[in-house]
Protein backbone atom coordinates (compact mmCIF):
# COMPACT_ATOMS: atom_id res chain seq x y z
CA UNK A 1 0.00 0.00 0.00
CA UNK A 2 1.83 3.04 -1.05
CA UNK A 3 0.84 6.14 1.72
CA UNK A 4 0.94 9.50 0.44
CA UNK A 5 -0.91 12.87 -0.10
CA UNK A 6 -2.39 13.04 -4.01
CA UNK A 7 -2.42 10.00 -6.48
CA UNK A 8 -2.44 12.09 -9.64
CA UNK A 9 -4.41 9.93 -12.21
CA UNK A 10 -3.14 11.16 -15.75
CA UNK A 11 0.86 11.91 -16.59
CA UNK A 12 -0.86 14.70 -19.32
CA UNK A 13 0.57 18.11 -19.41
CA UNK A 14 -1.63 19.06 -16.84
CA UNK A 15 -1.03 16.13 -14.36
CA UNK A 16 2.75 17.11 -15.01
CA UNK A 17 2.61 20.76 -13.84
CA UNK A 18 -0.15 19.77 -11.00
CA UNK A 19 2.86 17.50 -9.58
CA UNK A 20 4.69 20.80 -9.36
CA UNK A 21 2.52 22.77 -7.81
CA UNK A 22 1.45 20.26 -5.06
CA UNK A 23 5.42 20.31 -4.84
CA UNK A 24 6.10 23.80 -4.32
CA UNK A 25 3.22 23.86 -1.38
CA UNK A 26 5.15 20.77 0.08
CA UNK A 27 2.74 18.03 -0.93
CA UNK A 28 3.93 14.29 -2.28
CA UNK A 29 2.49 12.84 -4.57
CA UNK A 30 2.11 9.77 -7.09
CA UNK A 31 1.07 9.43 -10.62
CA UNK A 32 -0.13 6.50 -12.43
CA UNK A 33 -1.23 6.39 -16.15
CA UNK A 34 -2.57 4.33 -18.95
CA UNK A 35 0.01 4.41 -21.33
CA UNK A 36 3.86 3.44 -21.40
CA UNK A 37 4.80 6.72 -21.45
CA UNK A 38 4.69 10.28 -20.03
CA UNK A 39 3.02 12.96 -21.88
CA UNK A 40 -0.69 12.39 -22.22
CA UNK A 41 -1.73 13.79 -25.93
CA UNK A 42 1.29 15.70 -26.85
CA UNK A 43 3.37 12.72 -26.76
CA UNK A 44 0.81 9.94 -28.01
CA UNK A 45 -0.82 12.11 -30.88
CA UNK A 46 1.23 14.89 -31.69
CA UNK A 47 5.33 15.26 -30.21
CA UNK A 48 6.57 16.35 -33.86
CA UNK A 49 3.90 19.27 -33.80
CA UNK A 50 4.76 22.59 -32.65
CA UNK A 51 2.13 24.27 -30.23
CA UNK A 52 2.73 27.56 -30.22
CA UNK A 53 0.10 28.99 -26.93
CA UNK A 54 2.07 27.73 -24.29
CA UNK A 55 2.92 31.25 -22.44
CA UNK A 56 6.18 32.83 -22.90
CA UNK A 57 6.88 29.65 -25.26
CA UNK A 58 6.65 30.62 -28.63
CA UNK A 59 6.99 27.27 -30.72
CA UNK A 60 7.74 24.11 -29.14
CA UNK A 61 6.91 20.59 -30.31
CA UNK A 62 4.65 18.26 -27.97
CA UNK A 63 7.71 16.07 -27.18
CA UNK A 64 9.52 19.31 -26.01
CA UNK A 65 6.91 20.71 -23.66
CA UNK A 66 6.54 17.12 -22.33
CA UNK A 67 10.50 17.07 -21.50
CA UNK A 68 10.88 20.82 -19.89
CA UNK A 69 7.50 19.73 -17.68
CA UNK A 70 9.65 16.53 -16.43
CA UNK A 71 12.31 18.54 -16.09
CA UNK A 72 10.64 20.93 -13.60
CA UNK A 73 9.52 18.21 -11.08
CA UNK A 74 13.01 16.44 -11.15
CA UNK A 75 12.96 17.84 -7.59
CA UNK A 76 10.28 16.49 -6.07
CA UNK A 77 11.53 12.78 -7.68
CA UNK A 78 7.97 11.67 -8.15
CA UNK A 79 7.32 8.33 -9.09
CA UNK A 80 5.24 7.02 -11.84
CA UNK A 81 3.38 4.32 -12.46
CA UNK A 82 3.27 3.59 -16.52
CA UNK A 83 0.82 0.99 -17.87
CA UNK A 84 -1.23 0.97 -15.80
CA UNK A 85 -4.57 1.82 -15.10
CA UNK A 86 -6.92 3.42 -12.22
CA UNK A 87 -9.53 1.03 -11.89
CA UNK A 88 -11.40 1.82 -8.54
CA UNK A 89 -11.84 4.50 -5.72
CA UNK A 90 -13.61 4.20 -2.51
CA UNK A 91 -13.49 6.52 0.67
CA UNK A 92 -12.22 4.99 3.73
CA UNK A 93 -12.64 7.54 6.62
CA UNK A 94 -11.09 10.56 5.76
CA UNK A 95 -8.73 8.64 3.08
CA UNK A 96 -9.56 7.65 -0.37
CA UNK A 97 -8.22 3.77 -1.05
CA UNK A 98 -7.42 3.16 -4.77
CA UNK A 99 -6.57 0.36 -6.72
CA UNK A 100 -5.18 -0.10 -10.36
CA UNK A 101 -4.95 -2.62 -13.13
CA UNK A 102 -1.98 -3.77 -11.83
CA UNK A 103 -2.79 -4.75 -8.68
CA UNK A 104 -1.23 -1.60 -6.80
CA UNK A 105 -2.84 0.26 -4.16
CA UNK A 106 -2.99 4.03 -2.72
CA UNK A 107 -3.76 5.40 0.50
CA UNK A 108 -4.17 9.14 -0.13
CA UNK A 109 -5.68 12.65 1.19
CA UNK A 110 -7.03 14.02 -2.11
CA UNK A 111 -6.54 12.44 -6.00
CA UNK A 112 -6.07 14.45 -8.87
CA UNK A 113 -8.08 13.66 -12.21
CA UNK A 114 -5.98 14.57 -15.00
CA UNK A 115 -7.12 12.22 -17.01
CA UNK A 116 -7.74 13.89 -20.40
CA UNK A 117 -10.15 11.88 -22.66
CA UNK A 118 -9.95 9.28 -20.90
CA UNK A 119 -7.08 6.16 -21.14
CA UNK A 120 -5.79 5.90 -24.60
CA UNK A 121 -6.55 2.00 -25.57
CA UNK A 122 -5.37 0.17 -28.70
CA UNK A 123 -7.69 -0.38 -31.14
CA UNK A 124 -7.53 -4.47 -31.30
CA UNK A 125 -8.60 -7.18 -33.82
CA UNK A 126 -11.89 -8.47 -33.44
CA UNK A 127 -11.32 -12.18 -33.59
CA UNK A 128 -12.74 -14.32 -31.13
CA UNK A 129 -10.29 -16.45 -30.62
CA UNK A 130 -7.36 -13.46 -29.92
CA UNK A 131 -7.65 -13.19 -26.44
CA UNK A 132 -6.43 -16.55 -25.61
CA UNK A 133 -3.23 -15.13 -27.28
CA UNK A 134 -3.37 -11.44 -26.48
CA UNK A 135 -0.22 -10.45 -24.17
CA UNK A 136 1.82 -13.89 -24.63
CA UNK A 137 1.63 -13.56 -28.84
CA UNK A 138 -0.23 -11.11 -29.76
CA UNK A 139 0.85 -7.55 -28.75
CA UNK A 140 -0.58 -3.89 -29.48
CA UNK A 141 2.09 -2.08 -28.37
CA UNK A 142 6.10 -3.50 -28.15
CA UNK A 143 7.85 -3.40 -24.52
CA UNK A 144 10.85 -5.75 -25.42
CA UNK A 145 11.51 -6.27 -28.59
CA UNK A 146 13.98 -9.13 -27.58
CA UNK A 147 11.41 -11.63 -27.04
CA UNK A 148 11.08 -11.16 -31.02
CA UNK A 149 14.80 -12.46 -32.12
CA UNK A 150 14.89 -14.95 -35.11
CA UNK A 151 11.26 -15.00 -34.73
CA UNK A 152 8.63 -14.64 -37.49
CA UNK A 153 6.64 -11.68 -36.51
CA UNK A 154 2.93 -10.63 -38.53
CA UNK A 155 2.72 -6.96 -38.20
CA UNK A 156 -0.74 -5.39 -39.03
CA UNK A 157 -1.25 -2.15 -39.73
CA UNK A 158 -0.73 1.02 -41.66
CA UNK A 159 0.40 3.74 -39.85
CA UNK A 160 3.63 4.93 -38.16
CA UNK A 161 4.24 2.31 -36.01
CA UNK A 162 3.29 -0.27 -37.83
CA UNK A 163 6.16 0.81 -40.43
CA UNK A 164 8.87 1.45 -37.86
CA UNK A 165 8.33 -1.78 -36.41
CA UNK A 166 8.41 -3.95 -39.52
CA UNK A 167 11.71 -2.09 -40.30
CA UNK A 168 13.29 -2.06 -36.95
CA UNK A 169 12.53 -5.87 -36.31
CA UNK A 170 13.25 -6.74 -39.66
CA UNK A 171 17.01 -6.46 -38.37
CA UNK A 172 17.06 -10.27 -37.23
CA UNK A 173 13.39 -11.01 -37.81
CA UNK A 174 11.20 -12.37 -40.58
CA UNK A 175 8.66 -9.97 -40.89
CA UNK A 176 5.24 -10.00 -42.67
CA UNK A 177 3.81 -6.06 -42.87
CA UNK A 178 0.11 -6.91 -43.89
CA UNK A 179 -2.51 -3.80 -44.49
CA UNK A 180 -5.93 -3.59 -45.26
CA UNK A 181 -5.56 -1.21 -47.68
CA UNK A 182 -3.23 -0.89 -50.48
CA UNK A 183 -1.66 2.04 -50.00
CA UNK A 184 0.45 3.06 -46.65
CA UNK A 185 -0.36 6.17 -44.60
CA UNK A 186 3.07 6.63 -42.67
CA UNK A 187 5.88 8.98 -43.19
CA UNK A 188 7.07 8.73 -46.91
CA UNK A 189 10.27 7.92 -45.92
CA UNK A 190 9.01 5.09 -43.51
CA UNK A 191 7.20 3.92 -46.68
CA UNK A 192 10.15 4.20 -49.08
CA UNK A 193 12.37 2.17 -46.16
CA UNK A 194 10.03 -0.56 -46.06
CA UNK A 195 9.43 -0.73 -49.59
CA UNK A 196 13.44 -1.14 -50.51
CA UNK A 197 13.82 -3.81 -47.21
CA UNK A 198 11.46 -6.15 -49.36
CA UNK A 199 13.24 -5.55 -52.16
CA UNK A 200 16.25 -6.94 -50.22
CA UNK A 201 13.78 -9.81 -48.89
CA UNK A 202 13.25 -8.50 -45.24
CA UNK A 203 9.88 -7.85 -45.12
CA UNK A 204 7.13 -9.39 -46.96
CA UNK A 205 4.95 -6.96 -47.90
CA UNK A 206 1.05 -8.15 -48.24
CA UNK A 207 -1.71 -5.38 -48.75
CA UNK A 208 -5.38 -5.89 -48.77
CA UNK A 209 -4.98 -8.43 -46.84
CA UNK A 210 -6.84 -8.75 -43.35
CA UNK A 211 -6.50 -11.26 -40.71
CA UNK A 212 -9.18 -14.01 -40.88
CA UNK A 213 -8.21 -16.83 -38.70
CA UNK A 214 -5.51 -18.41 -35.65
CA UNK A 215 -4.09 -21.84 -35.74
CA UNK A 216 -2.58 -22.68 -32.66
CA UNK A 217 -3.84 -24.43 -29.12
CA UNK A 218 -1.37 -22.75 -26.44
CA UNK A 219 0.87 -21.19 -29.09
CA UNK A 220 0.35 -19.76 -32.74
CA UNK A 221 1.48 -22.30 -35.43
CA UNK A 222 -0.13 -20.13 -38.22
CA UNK A 223 -2.45 -17.41 -39.39
CA UNK A 224 -4.82 -17.28 -42.34
CA UNK A 225 -5.32 -13.94 -43.64
CA UNK A 226 -7.85 -12.67 -46.70
CA UNK A 227 -7.80 -10.82 -49.72
CA UNK A 228 -10.06 -8.34 -50.83
CA UNK A 229 -10.98 -10.65 -53.53
CA UNK A 230 -11.65 -13.41 -51.17
CA UNK A 231 -8.11 -15.55 -51.46
CA UNK A 232 -7.35 -17.12 -48.35
CA UNK A 233 -3.23 -17.08 -47.57
CA UNK A 234 -1.63 -19.48 -44.60
CA UNK A 235 1.42 -17.92 -42.99
CA UNK A 236 3.18 -19.33 -40.60
CA UNK A 237 4.09 -17.34 -37.50
CA UNK A 238 5.15 -16.72 -33.89
CA UNK A 239 3.94 -13.33 -33.13
CA UNK A 240 1.50 -11.09 -34.05
CA UNK A 241 1.48 -7.36 -33.78
CA UNK A 242 -1.20 -4.96 -34.78
CA UNK A 243 -0.93 -1.26 -34.94
CA UNK A 244 -4.67 -0.21 -35.47
CA UNK A 245 -4.05 3.19 -33.16
CA UNK A 246 -5.80 4.61 -30.29
CA UNK A 247 -8.97 4.65 -28.98
CA UNK A 248 -9.89 6.76 -26.53
CA UNK A 249 -12.41 5.64 -23.12
CA UNK A 250 -13.71 7.31 -20.38
CA UNK A 251 -13.22 3.61 -18.81
CA UNK A 252 -13.65 2.81 -15.18
CA UNK A 253 -13.82 6.92 -14.23
CA UNK A 254 -17.38 6.23 -14.50
CA UNK A 255 -17.71 4.34 -11.66
CA UNK A 256 -16.30 6.42 -9.30
CA UNK A 257 -19.72 8.28 -7.60
CA UNK A 258 -18.61 11.18 -10.28
CA UNK A 259 -21.57 13.68 -11.55
CA UNK A 260 -20.47 13.39 -15.28
CA UNK A 261 -21.71 15.72 -17.62
CA UNK A 262 -21.44 13.48 -21.02
CA UNK A 263 -17.56 12.61 -20.79
CA UNK A 264 -16.90 15.61 -18.54
CA UNK A 265 -16.07 15.87 -15.02
CA UNK A 266 -18.00 18.71 -13.69
CA UNK A 267 -16.03 21.08 -11.15
CA UNK A 268 -16.28 24.21 -9.24
CA UNK A 269 -13.64 26.88 -10.39
CA UNK A 270 -12.83 27.90 -6.99
CA UNK A 271 -10.85 24.68 -6.73
CA UNK A 272 -11.60 22.43 -9.30
CA UNK A 273 -13.20 19.84 -6.64
CA UNK A 274 -15.60 17.66 -8.08
CA UNK A 275 -19.10 16.46 -6.47
CA UNK A 276 -16.79 14.25 -4.04
CA UNK A 277 -14.63 15.98 -1.52
CA UNK A 278 -11.17 15.25 -1.75
CA UNK A 279 -11.43 14.76 -5.96
CA UNK A 280 -10.43 17.21 -8.22
CA UNK A 281 -10.40 16.93 -11.85
CA UNK A 282 -8.74 19.23 -14.37
CA UNK A 283 -7.41 19.81 -17.75
CA UNK A 284 -9.76 18.05 -20.72
CA UNK A 285 -11.81 16.09 -18.56
CA UNK A 286 -13.09 19.01 -16.16
CA UNK A 287 -16.04 20.98 -17.30
CA UNK A 288 -17.11 24.71 -16.16
CA UNK A 289 -19.06 27.48 -17.79
CA UNK A 290 -16.40 28.69 -19.70
CA UNK A 291 -14.15 25.67 -20.18
CA UNK A 292 -11.47 26.06 -22.60
CA UNK A 293 -9.91 22.58 -23.53
CA UNK A 294 -6.09 24.26 -23.95
CA UNK A 295 -3.09 23.23 -21.95
CA UNK A 296 -2.42 26.66 -20.55
CA UNK A 297 -6.29 26.64 -18.93
CA UNK A 298 -4.93 22.83 -17.33
CA UNK A 299 -1.82 24.78 -15.65
CA UNK A 300 -4.21 27.16 -14.42
CA UNK A 301 -6.80 24.57 -13.12
CA UNK A 302 -3.65 22.03 -11.77
CA UNK A 303 -1.90 24.89 -9.59
CA UNK A 304 -6.02 25.80 -7.64
CA UNK A 305 -6.42 22.30 -7.31
CA UNK A 306 -3.31 21.56 -5.45
CA UNK A 307 -4.24 24.16 -3.26
CA UNK A 308 -7.39 22.65 -2.25
CA UNK A 309 -5.68 19.40 -1.55
CA UNK A 310 -3.69 21.02 1.17
CA UNK A 311 -6.47 21.13 3.13
CA UNK A 312 -7.37 17.70 3.41
CA UNK A 313 -3.40 16.61 3.78
CA UNK A 314 -2.48 19.21 6.54
CA UNK A 315 -5.83 19.51 7.68
CA UNK A 316 -4.34 21.27 10.67
CA UNK A 317 -2.20 24.14 9.37
CA UNK A 318 -2.50 27.46 7.56
CA UNK A 319 -1.29 27.20 3.16
CA UNK A 320 0.80 30.66 2.98
CA UNK A 321 0.67 32.07 -0.07
CA UNK A 322 3.67 32.65 -1.45
CA UNK A 323 5.91 33.70 -4.71
CA UNK A 324 8.63 31.42 -5.88
CA UNK A 325 11.24 34.20 -6.79
CA UNK A 326 11.37 35.30 -2.97
CA UNK A 327 10.17 31.91 -1.03
CA UNK A 328 12.74 30.08 1.05
CA UNK A 329 10.17 27.11 1.90
CA UNK A 330 9.82 27.01 -1.94
CA UNK A 331 13.41 27.05 -3.10
CA UNK A 332 13.90 24.52 -0.67
CA UNK A 333 11.49 22.31 -2.10
CA UNK A 334 13.03 22.87 -5.00
CA UNK A 335 16.23 22.35 -4.04
CA UNK A 336 17.56 25.59 -5.20
CA UNK A 337 21.03 26.16 -3.50
CA UNK A 338 21.79 29.89 -2.25
CA UNK A 339 23.71 32.11 -4.82
C1 LIG B 1 -3.44 17.20 -32.66
C2 LIG B 1 -3.65 18.04 -31.41
C3 LIG B 1 -3.08 19.31 -31.34
C4 LIG B 1 -3.25 20.08 -30.18
N1 LIG B 1 -2.70 21.33 -30.14
C5 LIG B 1 -2.82 22.12 -29.03
C6 LIG B 1 -2.25 23.43 -28.96
O1 LIG B 1 -1.67 23.91 -29.93
N2 LIG B 1 -2.40 24.11 -27.78
C7 LIG B 1 -3.07 23.62 -26.69
O2 LIG B 1 -3.14 24.28 -25.65
N3 LIG B 1 -3.64 22.38 -26.76
C8 LIG B 1 -3.54 21.63 -27.89
N4 LIG B 1 -4.14 20.39 -27.94
C9 LIG B 1 -4.94 19.94 -26.80
C10 LIG B 1 -4.03 19.46 -25.66
O3 LIG B 1 -3.17 18.43 -26.11
C11 LIG B 1 -4.92 18.97 -24.51
O4 LIG B 1 -5.69 20.05 -24.06
C12 LIG B 1 -4.04 18.45 -23.37
O5 LIG B 1 -3.27 17.33 -23.79
C13 LIG B 1 -4.91 18.04 -22.19
O6 LIG B 1 -4.05 17.62 -21.20
P1 LIG B 1 -4.53 16.64 -20.03
O7 LIG B 1 -3.33 16.50 -19.15
O8 LIG B 1 -5.79 17.18 -19.47
O9 LIG B 1 -4.92 15.27 -20.73
P2 LIG B 1 -4.16 14.26 -21.72
O10 LIG B 1 -3.03 14.93 -22.43
O11 LIG B 1 -5.25 13.67 -22.56
O12 LIG B 1 -3.58 13.16 -20.74
C14 LIG B 1 -4.45 12.37 -19.97
C15 LIG B 1 -3.74 11.10 -19.55
O13 LIG B 1 -4.56 10.42 -18.59
C16 LIG B 1 -4.45 9.02 -18.77
N5 LIG B 1 -5.61 8.34 -18.13
C17 LIG B 1 -6.94 8.56 -18.34
N6 LIG B 1 -7.69 7.77 -17.54
C18 LIG B 1 -6.82 7.02 -16.80
C19 LIG B 1 -6.97 6.01 -15.79
N7 LIG B 1 -8.16 5.59 -15.35
N8 LIG B 1 -5.83 5.47 -15.26
C20 LIG B 1 -4.59 5.87 -15.68
N9 LIG B 1 -4.41 6.82 -16.63
C21 LIG B 1 -5.49 7.39 -17.18
C22 LIG B 1 -4.37 8.87 -20.29
O14 LIG B 1 -3.73 7.65 -20.66
C23 LIG B 1 -3.54 10.11 -20.70
O15 LIG B 1 -2.16 9.83 -20.83
C24 LIG B 1 -4.00 19.60 -29.08
C25 LIG B 1 -4.56 18.31 -29.15
C26 LIG B 1 -4.38 17.53 -30.29
C27 LIG B 1 -5.00 16.16 -30.34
Amino acid sequence: MIDTDVLVIGAGPTGLFSVHQLGIIGLKSEVVDNLDKIGGQCIELYPDKPIYDIPAIPECTGEELTKNLIEQIKPFKTNFHLSDRVEEVKKERSKWLVKTSKGKEFKVSSIIIAGGVGSFEPRKFQLKEIEKFEGKEIFYSVKDKNIFKNKTISIFGGGDSALDWAIELSTNSKIYLIHRRDEFRGAQASVDKVKELSKQGKIEILTQYQLNSIEGDSKIKSINIKHDNGNIKKIETNYILGFFGLIMKLGPIVNWGLNLDKKHIPVNTENFETNQKGIFAIGDICIYPGKLKLILSGFHEGALAARGCFKYARPDEKLRFEFTTTSKNVQSRLGIKKK
